[in-house]
């Protein structure tokens, strides 16, 4: 029935069924859909080659690569001069904050997850970047690494208050296409991306409809200047709610075999440098196999293409050495596959977290750690920034004129300062922002002993 339907489209309006045939999403052809389910796992590298189109600055994949190669070689180094040496771990930890994006939802209904549902992701990233004993992220293969990466949730968010390190924000009934994802969504939430691995969880729509995911993968630095202005805005990973979280823990609706919270381990994979094992060369579903194509780990066995399940053996490659490795988190097989990130996989993640912008700084943030105090806002309660984000004018507003700060400073994504006022006129309540680059900004008020940062964007 469904042949005959799809044949009349084609004899009637051949263009548009083909086109429906071939779904696009930031203006570029899915490489791989789930043929059983229509699931699409992961758009990152659509993503990534969107970006570099749109910021002339970033590294292309080649550049990047070159730039990556000596540091994970050096990385692969001192891991395997430690391999055996009990003691010597060095645990990374990295701050994450959850935006929960609803539409107005209790806490616990549909898009708008529950706290617990949030915290099963959390557990579900631990096991598997730690290879946890007696747990699904366990394996026993020789090269199976524990990535030695753990994730808390925040205690300590961007204006130095406390938090739960879930961010619950209404963005209003709709759902989310690529666009609306890049210019609203992430730019009106995000908290500083030198200190937070931003994870937004939404309900996708439009050409993200029946996408799981996608990451931002990790920018180089050197002679190809630093990350762009556009770039700092959208760090960070979005996982579809249905994807999000592990029915081990939390009941809820789930897609169909996505319901362990692999998608999120693939996709941190992702913001910390992997790319998928087949090396995004082939596809499946366009019938096109690559072994040439490659994920710049050589324990990873080659693979032509991505593969959807690991009810068989598959070995797309015979001649090179190995079967595909279906049960890597970095390939598109169901989430009950997947148990392994590899020992090659660890050393570029180690090298990105020593040397990537934004990827450095989180190692050091010291946000999962409570307020030292309990800071009181007082004097400089109130204030207030708008429109956030910004063009050509951000104005400060204050509850009342003895709550005007004495003085303040904005930085940039740097973290230079690019602005003073010492003191505080009506005049300089309004901030020309029309030469300011595309990103974020913080802004630090100063009122007696007491300061305040808060963070804009601006368009
Ligand atoms: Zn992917």
């Amino acid at each position: 029935m469904k042949k005959i339907t799809f044949l009349l489209c084609l004899g009637i309006a051949g263009f548009s069924a083909m086109a429906q045939n071939t779904p696009q999403v930031f203006g570029r052809k899915i490489q791989s859909i789930n043929p059983k389910t229509g699931i699409i796992r992961c758009v990152s590298s659509e993503y990534e080659s969107f970006l570099q189109e749109k910021e002339s600055k970033r590294a292309t994949a080649q550049e990047f690569e070159q730039w990556l190669a000596p540091k994970a070689e050096a990385e692969k180094s001192k891991l395997l001069a430690r391999k055996g040496i009990a003691g010597t771990n060095a645990v990374i930890t990295i701050p994450v904050v959850i935006h929960v994006i609803h539409s107005g939802q209790s806490v616990g209904s549909g898009r708008n997850i529950s706290d617990v549902r949030v915290n099963s992701q959390i557990t579900v990233l631990n096991q598997d970047f730690r290879k946890m004993l007696d747990t699904p992220g366990y394996n026993t293969n020789p090269i199976g690494a524990d990535v030695e990466i753990e994730f808390c949730l925040a205690k300590t968010d961007p204006n130095g208050n406390p938090t739960t390190g879930i961010d619950r924000v209404n963005l209003g009934n709709t759902t989310w296409n690529n666009s609306n994802v890049e210019s609203t969504l992430k730019p009106q939430t995000i908290w500083d991306p030198t200190k937070y691995f931003n994870i937004w969880v939404c309900q996708f729509g439009g050409d993200l409809d029946g996408v799981l995911g996608y990451a931002q993968f990790p920018s180089s630095s050197g002679l190809q200047g630093l990350q762009g202005p556009y770039t700092p805005a959208t760090d960070g990973v979005v996982i579809d709610w249905r994807a999000f979280g592990s029915s081990d823990y939390a009941a809820g609706q789930y897609f169909q075999d996505i319901d362990k919270g692999r998608t999120t381990t693939h996709e941190t994979g992702h913001f910390l440098g992997l790319r998928h094992i087949w090396g995004d060369g082939g596809s499946q579903q366009f019938g096109i196999k690559d072994c040439s194509a490659t994920d710049y780990c050589n324990d990873t066995p080659v693979a032509g293409w991505e593969n959807y399940d690991c009810l068989d053996t598959y070995n797309s490659c015979p001649s090179s050495p190995g079967n595909d490795m279906t049960e890597n988190y970095m390939d598109y097989t169901n989430d009950v596959c997947m148990n392994i990130f590899t020992l090659d996989q660890k050393a570029r993640i180690m090298a990105v977290m020593q040397n990537s912008p934004r990827r450095n700084t989180l190692k050091t943030s010291t946000v999962c750690q409570p307020p030292l105090s309990n800071p009181s806002f007082e004097l400089l309660q109130g204030i207030k920034l708008y429109p956030n984000p910004a063009n050509d004018v951000l104005n400060i507003a204050v509850s009342d004129s003895s709550k005007t700060p004495d003085s303040y400073t904005i930085y940039n994504s740097l973290g230079q300062a690019i602005k003073q006022a010492t003191t505080i006129s009506e005049g300089n309540l309004k901030v020309d922002t029309s030469n300011y680059a595309t990103g974020i900004y913080m802004i630090r008020f100063t009122k007696g002993n007491e300061t305040k940062t808060l963070q804009f964007v601006k368009n």
